[in-house]
């Protein structure tokens, strides 16, 4: 075991995913002792979706840095410079960098950074009650030693892990999680059946890659999903402003069961499928149909119920959501696009006590990004969805979020935060006059 002596940092980053970079990005030029562990060898994003030609979801200024501090050497359009790629991009004429392009760009950022530690997975976190301060357990992958980190402050940004739903969590076989797709991807390519389970923007990906392999690739393709239809992202303007500091104030002002049915009935505007891709998959649909018949299916209203191995098929028993029929069919191969979720990480149960948990369970987390019980000393980075909302993930708020944190640790305010962007109003209007009737009067409901 080899302690950093008790030399105590300001902060520690678990995790050096695209939120937590930006954070150690914007943190460099403060006067702020700061170190980073993460278990992967170094930047790497989304390795198995990095898929020739996918573009990232957001306009390019949600990049590490720009929407805090335009001027940081960090920004996406100064890796453009520092790269030759700044013209291109330019005569490219479009907001939305290649996938490729924010992974590069990711990875320049991180190799500036010498307050990085990669290849520490973290395995705990603990208290020091004398010192005031947080022990920070690591594993090194490349030695198996311990090591143990020293902070005042903790910020977990270990993003979200890949969802496999309850009855497939145990299945045998070539079964994968769209994270993992392009490590499998030619042996996919060997089956005669490929079912893809799912109807997210990763779902659309990969069956819009198969497909092109139609007619000759050999195998039937099958793209399944419950959702009543394959919907698109919605990006209208006042739509978006939902990612916005006022509508996640809102949002998380209001009571756990209302954020829950919320969180449901927004997932239509960032889990569906870009426009283009849609069409895209349709008008490939059309050319190869002019050759006949394509290979093959698509499936909504339809749940996969269970399914089994039999050593060279998957057996699917899916279900028919509208006619509530249960019928079977046959895989080589299955890809579960079933999406992401957030736990809470095990190292910090060893702490368990000094956090908020909701009563569902998850960390009630406050809107400064806290999970401390308003101690203000531990904070996560998009794992409060159920919380805050759809900012949770997205690119485009992560430096508005790593402003608030670096804020709540100086105590100051490094980078200007916007307390208001839109121009909806998401509770009552601030001019909003007093009523005499109450809500209930005015519906008639008896006091
Ligand atoms: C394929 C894909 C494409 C996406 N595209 C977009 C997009 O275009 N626009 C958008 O807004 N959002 C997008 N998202 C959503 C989201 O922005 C990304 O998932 C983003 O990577 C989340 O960043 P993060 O920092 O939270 O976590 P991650 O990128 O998941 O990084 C977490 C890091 O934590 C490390 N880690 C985990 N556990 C430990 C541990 N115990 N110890 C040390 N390190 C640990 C991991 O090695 C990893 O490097 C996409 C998501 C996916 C899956």
């Amino acid at each position: 075991m080899s302690p950093e002596f008790d030399h105590v940092h300001d902060l520690v980053g678990i995790g050096i995913g695209p939120f937590n970079l930006g954070l150690a990005c914007l943190a460099e030029p403060l006067d702020l002792d700061t170190v980073f562990l993460d278990s992967a060898p170094e930047f790497r994003w989304h390795p198995g979706m990095m898929i020739d030609g996918a573009t990232i979801q957001v306009p390019f200024l949600a990049d590490l840095v720009s929407l805090a501090d335009p001027t940081s050497p960090f920004s996406f359009l100064n890796w453009l410079k520092r790269t030759g790629r700044l013209y291109p991009f330019y005569i490219r004429e479009s907001f939305y960098p290649l996938r490729a392009e924010y992974d590069a760009y990711g990875r320049w950022a991180s190799e500036q950074l010498p307050n990085l530690r990669w290849g520490r997975h973290v395995t705990m976190i603990e208290y020091d009650s004398d010192g005031d301060l947080y022990r920070v357990r690591a594993e090194r992958r490349d030695t198996g030693e311990a090591e143990v980190v020293l902070a005042r402050h903790v910020v977990v940004g270990v993003g979200t892990r890949p969802f496999v739903p309850e009855p497939l969590r145990e299945l045998a076989g070539p079964v994968l999680h769209s994270a993992d797709y392009l490590d499998h991807r030619d042996r996919l390519r060997q089956a005669r059946s490929i079912m893809i389970i799912g109807s997210g923007q990763s779902a659309a990906e990969i069956y819009r890659e198969l497909l092109g392999d139609l007619p000759g690739g050999g195998y039937r393709l099958d793209w399944v999903t419950r959702s009543p239809r394959f919907f698109p992202m919605e990006y209208t303007k006042l739509t978006l402003e939902l990612t916005s500091p006022d509508y996640t104030d809102h949002f998380h002002g209001l009571p756990l069961q209302q954020r829950q049915r919320l969180g449901r009935d927004q997932r239509a505007l960032y889990k569906g499928i870009s426009g283009d891709l849609i069409d895209d998959i349709y008008d490939t649909l059309y050319r190869l149909s002019a050759g006949g018949p394509v290979p093959t299916t698509l499936l909504t209203e339809t749940e996969l119920v269970d399914a089994d191995w039999d050593g060279e098929q998957y057996r699917l028993r899916l279900r028919h959501t509208q006619l509530d029929r249960v019928y079977q069919r046959r895989a080589d191969a299955l890809v579960l696009a079933t999406g992401y979720t957030a736990g809470i990480p095990s190292f910090l149960d060893p702490i368990r006590n000094r956090l908020l948990i909701d009563p569902v369970g998850r960390l009630a987390v406050a809107r400064d990004y806290s999970i401390d019980a308003g101690r203000g000393r531990i904070f996560v980075q998009n794992g409060e969805e159920h919380t805050h909302g759809l900012t949770a993930p997205d690119l485009g708020f992560g430096a508005w979020r790593n402003s608030a944190i670096l804020a709540a640790i100086t105590g100051a305010e490094p980078y200007p935060i916007e307390r208001r962007i839109a121009f909806q109003e998401f509770g009552l209007p601030a001019d909003a006059e007093p009523s005499e009737a109450s809500a209930a009067d005015t519906l008639g409901v008896a006091r």
